[in-house]
């Protein structure tokens, strides 16, 4: 696979999903460039990295700046010398029923998730674009893809990432790749930002008895990242067998 010495920048480095693809794509060589706002985790996860003999750097980087995303670019490059991937990995569910009007979640998931992808989207395509090459891996989710109450106004954030992720892939006219990676359950932290507490309850049962591990969206990632550059891998969905 085609993925050694590439540079990738990924978001939300500092738990679950993110993590997991750092670990694996540092374990094949890729040099990674780590974003999240907790700074304590980043910095154990470089080490341990850079102890088992792979190539990685941090920068404390919430998505919600648009600053700090391009200081996370910058980073790559200059450590690095360039960025081949760029990972928009960050994200949050503040779950409930769209009636509780938690205005604030909405928010909150509308900032992180969708804005947050976009401003990583402007942080990386001006290198890409002066490369003349680059992929964009946007994580997206099975919420928007079956759509069921609680996850509303989550899936829609996830919803409009696939819908500008087709957009920029048709835009790039071959100049970059774009991928959309929607997992179904996985074993993280994700759901514990829930506020409610019987709902978030319901969602951390769900996760543990049916989620699978993280480290099977990094081999989607993975896949997605490693095949030839003539080859764009559009859509990718990666479930749990059993999830309905
Ligand atoms: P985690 O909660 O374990 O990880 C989320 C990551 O996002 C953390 O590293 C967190 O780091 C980071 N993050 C949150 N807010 C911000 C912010 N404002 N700026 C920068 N980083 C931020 O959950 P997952 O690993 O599950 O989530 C990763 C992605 O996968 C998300 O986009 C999620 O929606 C998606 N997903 C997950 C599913 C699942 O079942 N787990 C299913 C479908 C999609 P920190 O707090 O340090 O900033």
């Amino acid at each position: 696979m085609e993925i050694k010495g590439k540079v990738i920048a990924i978001t939300g480095a500092s738990s679950g999903i993110g993590e997991a693809t750092a670990l694996m794509l540092a374990g094949m060589g890729a040099k990674v460039v780590l974003g999240a706002r907790r700074e304590d985790r980043l910095r154990s996860l470089v080490d341990r990295i850079v102890t088992g003999g792979g190539e990685a750097v941090s920068s404390v980087t919430d998505v919600k700046r648009p600053a700090d995303l391009n200081s996370l670019i910058k980073l790559a490059m200059e450590e690095y010398g360039r960025l081949d991937v760029m990972i928009n990995n960050a994200g949050i569910s503040k779950l409930s029923r769209i009636d509780a009007l938690d205005v604030d979640g909405w928010e909150e998931m509308i900032d992180v998730n969708l804005k947050g992808v976009l401003y990583g989207i402007a942080a990386a395509l001006p290198v890409f674009k002066q490369q003349g090459s680059g992929h964009v891996i946007n994580i997206i989710s099975t919420s928007g893809i079956k759509i069921v109450p609680i996850q509303g106004v989550y899936a829609a954030t996830k919803n409009a990432v696939r819908t500008i992720s087709e957009a920029l892939r048709q835009e790039s006219n071959g100049a970059y790749r774009v991928t959309g990676i929607s997992p179904g359950y996985i074993q993280t932290e994700l759901v514990d930002g829930i506020e409610d507490p019987d709902l978030k309850a319901a969602a951390k049962e769900r996760m543990s008895s049916l989620g699978i591990s993280p480290d099977a969206i990094a081999s989607a990632v993975a896949f997605a990242i490693g095949q030839p550059s003539s080859v764009d891998v559009g859509d990718i969905v990666v479930r749990p067998a059993a999830q309905d």
